[in-house]
């Protein structure tokens, strides 16, 4: 029989999936890392395929509404924006919530270029912007064989949050009040 229980759960998980389409003479944000290429990704804000994937994987993980309700492609205010903006929106939302980020795991599939050289900066950058250990951030490469997809970049994206402390305290104190 399902019993009822109005604890927040200790963890949640989330997971993002996001891809855009290589254009020509824009920068390549990925992670929020300029990485040298001629080509960049189009379509909303500044295309960076790895921090929308995250931050709808984080919304995701606390049943928020996704990027694209919070921040509308059709809106002329998030054209070329730093998708930075909205991952820090996301993560408002997670301490809101009463958690924090425990690990993220990523795979981003491209045909070029090879993100290999830039694993690590991509991750530094990514962790930092989480404020997380780099050792949490999982990010691997794959190319899209078999899958006719060499114009597209495509990710996902899965996290973890933990429920914060400070939120058990308070739902202690609020049990203990009750
Ligand atoms: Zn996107």
């Amino acid at each position: 029989m399902p019993t009822t229980n109005d604890q927040p759960p200790a963890v949640r998980i989330g997971y993002g999936f996001d891809s855009h389409e290589f254009r020509p003479g824009i920068p390549l944000k990925i992670g929020g890392v300029t990485l040298p290429y001629d080509q960049g990704l189009g379509g909303h804000s500044d295309g960076d395929v790895l921090l929308h994937a995250l931050t709808d994987a984080l919304l995701g993980a606390i049943a928020a509404p996704d990027i694209g309700s919070l921040f509308p492609p059709s809106h002329q205010k998030w054209k070329g924006a730093d998708s930075v903006v909205f991952l820090r929106e996301a993560l408002k939302r997670v301490r809101e919530a009463g958690y924090h980020v425990s690990n993220v795991d990523a795979s981003l599939i491209l045909v070029a270029p090879k993100i290999g050289p830039y694993t690590s900066a991509v991750r530094t950058r990514v962790a930092e912007l989480l404020g997380v250990h780099s050792d949490c951030v999982g990010l691997k490469a794959k190319t899209p064989e078999g899958l006719n997809l060499d114009s597209a970049a495509i990710a996902h994206v899965v996290v973890l949050l933990k429920k914060s402390s400070s939120e058990k305290r308070k739902m202690k104190k609020k049990r203990r009040s009750a």
